[in-house]
């Protein structure tokens, strides 16, 4: 009777907890096997992936937690973007080609430099040696050895744990078993630890958010101050031509992103403009019967010589082209994954991504 009672409060206690939103972190160079990890996790065939080229995320729901997993590129160029998951990582899983013996110098100076990081330290990393079914792969032993697992891990005071595996081995509740024990050993270790790890997280998050703003604003700064000097020195460099300041003839910056349609109509009133400016140049030079000539032979060719009337089209589909090109190449800069923050500030992938409604997640590990 007292253990059903004990039982019955055990359960109405886990009941009541809070569902806890957990995210980690998946990282490992390039075709070390993290997508095809990913996939299985999620319930997806992970054979024939493609390597990840930026950044993808699955949800899955285990227990009581809520767990996001980024899979980040492992690629030398956008190794750079991990740093900025830290903060808001629980905890980091590490996928390591054991097949790929040359690169296990590379794999240890990523992992080196990450769990240095001063937001990854004293996190707790999973190792997956993963790619365990092919020939000549290193054993769980060997592997702790290229990548001086323990001394690494010790340092910098993360709890470990690794496991051979084969990603592509099974998925959904048919993954590899090491990748599903690693999977509840890096939870349970989290949960342990929940409030601590939560508390530090919380703390990053912040800062780092606050210092993402910061950096925004002083690109945003520079970059006003570049355009200014530019138009400052397109104008000395107009007045030193003698051709006038170019700042009248396009007095506000261009915005790359206005329609096609106003970015024609601007253009034919600037040809407009410049038109009426020669028109006038050359009346005050007195030269007012020569031009007066050369505008009716202009106008009459304009109406019964068709290649004069092309010239004008031509010219017209020159701008739209230009325009268009322009427009579309700012649309693709803006819709590229954008990778590291540039100068311009593109944007990087949201560090507080919004988890997607209960249903989304699923219970595959269990
Ligand atoms: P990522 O760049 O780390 O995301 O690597 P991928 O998951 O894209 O995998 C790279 C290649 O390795 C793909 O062709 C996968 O099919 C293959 N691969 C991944 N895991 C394994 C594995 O455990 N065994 C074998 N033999 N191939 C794997």
């Amino acid at each position: 009777m007292f253990s059903l009672m004990a039982s019955c409060c055990g359960w109405f206690k886990r009941w009541r907890e809070p569902v806890r939103k957990v995210t980690l972190l998946m990282v490992g160079l390039d075709n070390a096997g993290k997508t095809a990890t990913a996939k299985g996790i999620q319930g997806e065939y992970p054979e024939d992936v493609a390597p990840t080229v930026g950044f993808s995320k699955i949800n899955l729901r285990q227990g009581k937690f809520e767990v996001t997993i980024f899979d980040l590129g492992g690629g030398i160029r956008i190794r750079g973007i991990w740093k900025n998951y830290y903060a808001e990582s629980y905890g980091v899983i590490f996928v390591v080609d054991s097949s790929d013996e040359e690169r296990m110098e590379e794999t240890k100076e990523a992992m080196s430099e990450m769990l240095r990081h001063p937001r990854i330290s004293g996190k707790p990393i999973l190792v997956l040696a993963n790619k365990q079914d092919k020939e000549g792969a290193l054993g769980e032993a060997d592997v702790i050895e290229c990548l001086s697992l323990e001394k690494l891990v010790n340092e910098h005071k993360c709890l470990c744990q690794i496991e051979p595996c084969s990603a592509i081995s099974g998925y959904g509740k048919k993954i590899d078993k090491s990748i599903k024990k690693g999977l509840f050993w890096l939870l349970h270790v989290i949960a342990r630890d929940f409030d601590a790890l939560n508390e530090r997280i919380q703390k990053d998050t912040t800062e780092q958010r606050a210092l993402e703003e910061q950096e925004k604003q002083e690109r945003a700064e520079r970059v006003r101050k570049l355009r200014e000097e530019r138009k400052q020195n397109e104008q000395e460099q107009a007045e030193l031509d003698g051709t006038g300041s170019l700042a009248q003839l396009d007095p506000e910056p261009t915005n790359p992103f206005q329609p096609i349609a106003s970015v024609i109509i601007e253009n034919e009133r600037k040809l407009e403009r410049e038109k009426k400016k020669q028109k006038m140049e050359k009346d005050s030079d007195g030269c007012h019967l020569k031009h007066k000539m050369e505008h009716e032979q202009i106008e009459t060719e304009g109406q019964v010589n068709d290649s004069g009337q092309k010239n004008n089209e031509f010219g017209l589909v020159e701008n739209y082209k230009e325009a268009l090109t322009q427009q579309l190449e700012n649309e693709d800069e803006t819709d590229r994954p954008s990778l590291e923050s540039d100068f311009y500030g593109k944007p990087l992938p949201p560090l507080a991504v919004p988890q997607r409604p209960n249903g989304d997640a699923h219970d595959v590990i269990s």
